[in-house]
């Protein structure tokens, strides 16, 4: 192996850019191509959706704008968001992060639905995003006409919460993490604005198989028999995707929507990281945009989340890591080991690389096969319908003569036990519904025990953090939670704001759908369930499959009767557009917004970087081997040099999917790898790396200046196998 580096500085903390290093690592291999076959079946069966079906060309189309923008944030130190491992924190880059915004307006209302890499959107995030629009726009983009969804990445950093259990779980509020993340937002809305031209927008329909399985089956298979027997699978298969185009029908960009979790990367991974669904969008924004470089040109590619609360990308299932035998059904742990050595495994294994390529593969064929074949124009008016919902006190109507209610937010037992995309370290089990002594005891002498009608409320969930009863210094869930829903047309997308399971969202679909058309001005509505909206508050599974205390059972903070009471609400939002009447919805209770002060980082402050003695920022460490060669197994640059321009043409980033950018910091100091998985379409030729970086320096006693540093490899050539 051979081994380049340019030497770095040290690293230091948020508040700055980050400080980089640089080396340039060669050598690795590529691993074998992986095909997996995907059973591809169209459903053509179904009448076509329409509000006010009229036969011929749309006469007023749509103005559309669609905008992409970066949301990356400092990748190093802050947690990732997801597996709420404090010791799982950002360590360099793998694919960057965007935020994808569409919108649509018909003239006299305007409905907006972005999309972020990131694994979920709070309502700090949301709330700050919804500020920053007013102050540039007015009363354009507001609470009611925004969608802000999250494609639940697990790679993707934290620190943007202001509830104690988020800020706890991503060291605090991070502001460098969240000013990232509400930026990009706003910049992909400011591009989408800017970009607005009359345009079409066609609706398409698939089922992609082997890309996802249930990781709850026990759970699923407590549903009624004659509910599940309506379904040939326990997972949603379905893939929705909206085709915009101009006037001349030239593509603009697609939205689709499939069930999913983003984990094909798993918690060992410290890279900033799309996951499967950005490496979607990476495939089809790459072949749309040619000549661009990732996460630039015109056309924008969005693969959002739906209900994938049980939905695995992990698609060869749970095994024992040491025996390979299957884990216990109900509880998934193992004989030896316990619950840590249940691990599921995606289509390539253990290679987390390549089963995030194969899911995103699989979603991103079947999504341009879609969008080719999208040929069903959606027209008609818009609606928006928000509210705030207190969501500690709904009381449903469960049939003529009872009722239930929800309760304050607690987390089970088996929240602790994680799931087999990602356990948890103590000796928790899912499927619990009986607390354990020992824990409990910890719990209430730590933080108190939780009150009676808390446990009740519960039941049969034994209360592990009574959260909704934790105020200090912070509450530490929420009580104020949107629902929301924006129809398109005959399409209507409800902003789910937290993670439904596969029933859950078959049943919101059906409820909504209903709703709609009961009115009788929609006729046969597409519902489409958007997963991690607007406001995180974990899972939302069926009242039956929280009778098996899950993981997700376990997350459904709310109570049995969270899923009745969003179905409740949902109605009232699709009852209210169906009569046009949106307007009249009462707003809700609004949701606290803690002052700055009020929220707490427990990063520690920045330092000054450090480097080698001897050595300088950007220095090079290690020499790159002058020549290697295009194989299976193959490697590096970023600019390759042209020789009719005698100029640097940048042919990768550290946006692309075959850079690799490892930051390991060690103290004041910090060591970087870069590397480069060289495609076999690379073209033969001369290429260098370069780096540029930041870092921060000592200026007198106690100033310090952020100092810029650059850092080059050498030369070195790629040529064709002979
Ligand atoms: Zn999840």
């Amino acid at each position: 192996m051979a081994r380049g580096k340019i030497v770095c500085c040290g690293l230091s903390t948020l508040e700055v850019t980050l400080m980089v290093l640089f080396v340039v690592m060669t050598a690795v291999s590529v691993g074998l191509i992986s095909v997996m076959a995907v059973h591809w079946e169209d459903r053509l069966q179904e009448p076509e959706p329409t509000v006010n079906p009229t036969a011929g060309p749309h006469e007023n189309p749509y103005l559309i704008g669609v905008g992409r923008a970066d949301c990356t944030g400092p990748p190093g130190d802050v947690p990732l968001m997801g597996y709420a491992n404090l010791e799982q924190t950002a360590a360099g880059i793998h694919t960057r992060l965007f935020s994808r915004a569409f919108i649509v307006d018909n003239g006299s209302k305007r409905v907006v639905f972005v999309t972020a890499d990131i694994g979920m959107v709070s309502q700090r995030l949301r709330l700050e995003v919804l500020k920053e629009l007013e102050v540039k726009y007015g009363n354009l983009y507001r609470q009611d006409n925004v969608i802000l969804s999250g494609t639940h990445t697990h790679s993707g950093l934290g620190g943007y919460f202001q509830y104690t259990l988020f800020m706890i779980t991503s060291k605090g509020y991070i502001k460098p993490s969240i000013k990232a993340i509400v930026n990009g937002i706003v910049k992909s809305i400011d591009i989408a604005h800017r970009s607005i031209k009359p345009g079409r927008i066609y609706m398409s329909k698939g089922e992609l198989e082997e890309s996802n399985l249930n990781r709850s089956p026990h759970s699923y298979l407590n549903n009624p028999a004659e509910e599940r027997n309506k379904y040939k699978s326990n997972t949603d298969k379905q893939v929705t995707l909206l085709k915009f185009t101009d006037l001349d029908g030239d593509g603009m960009g697609m939205l689709s929507w499939f069930a999913v979790h983003a984990v094909s990367m798993n918690y060992t991974n410290q890279m900033v990281s799309s996951d499967n669904m950005g490496y979607a969008s990476y495939l089809l924004e790459q072949e749309k945009n040619i000549g661009f470089l990732p996460g630039e040109g015109p056309f924008v590619a969005a693969f959002a989340s739906s209900n994938l609360g049980d939905a695995s990308p992990n698609i060869r299932g749970p095994f024992c890591a040491n025996t390979g035998l299957p884990c216990d059904y109900l509880n998934s742990s193992c004989p030896i080991g316990g619950l840590k050595m249940c691990v599921a495994l995606g289509p390539a294994g253990s290679d987390m690389f390549n089963n995030t390529k194969i899911i995103g593969e699989n979603i991103f064929k079947r999504a341009k096969d879609l969008y080719g074949k999208a040929r069903q124009e959606v027209r008609g008016p818009l609606h928006a319908a928000h509210q705030w919902v207190n969501m500690t006190d709904v009381t449903v109507q469960l049939n003529s003569t009872h009722t239930g209610r929800t309760c304050k937010p607690a987390l089970g037992h088996s929240f602790a036990a994680g799931t087999t995309d990602g356990g948890g370290d103590l000796n928790f089990t899912q499927g619990a519904v009986e607390g354990d002594p020992f824990w409990d005891g910890i719990r209430d002498a730590l933080l108190g025990a939780p009150s009676n009608e808390t446990q009740d409320c519960h039941q049969p969930k034994p209360i592990l953090f009574s959260t909704g009863e934790m105020t200090w210094p912070l509450p530490w869930h929420p009580s104020i939670v949107d629902v929301q829903i924006i129809t398109i047309g005959p399409v209507a997308i409800v902003a789910i704001p937290g993670e439904m399971t596969t029933m859950s969202g078959r049943r919101i679909r059906e409820a909504v759908k209903q709703e709609l058309e009961a009115q009788g001005t929609f006729s046969n509505a597409e519902v489409v369930v958007a997963g991690l909206c607007n406001i995180y508050t974990h899972y939302i599974t069926t009242y039956e499959e929280y009778q098996i205390q899950r993981y997700e059972g376990a997350s459904t903070i709310y109570g049995p009767h969270t899923l009745s009471a969003y179905i409740q609400k949902f109605r009232g939002l699709a009852k209210a557009i169906a009569e046009d009447k949106e307007q009249e919805l009462p707003k809700g209770p609004e949701p606290p917004f803690f002052k700055d002060s009020q929220l707490f980082s427990l990063l520690p402050a920045a330092a000054v970087d450090k480097k080698p003695i001897n050595t300088t920022f950007g220095e090079v460490l290690e020499r790159v081997d002058p020549e290697y060669t295009v194989r299976d197994k193959t490697f590096v640059t970023v600019e390759k040099y042209h020789n009719s321009t005698a100029h640097w043409d940048v042919v990768h980033t550290d946006a692309s999917w075959e850079t690799r950018f490892h930051w390991v910091k060690n103290g004041a100091e910090s060591n970087a790898t870069i590397e480069w998985h060289i495609p076999l379409s690379a073209q033969a030729g001369s290429y260098r790396i370069r780096h540029f970086g930041h870092y921060k320096q000592r200026k007198g006693f106690l100033e310090t200046v952020i100092m810029a540093y650059e850092g080059v490899s050498d030369v070195f050539r790629v040529s064709k196998l002979k």
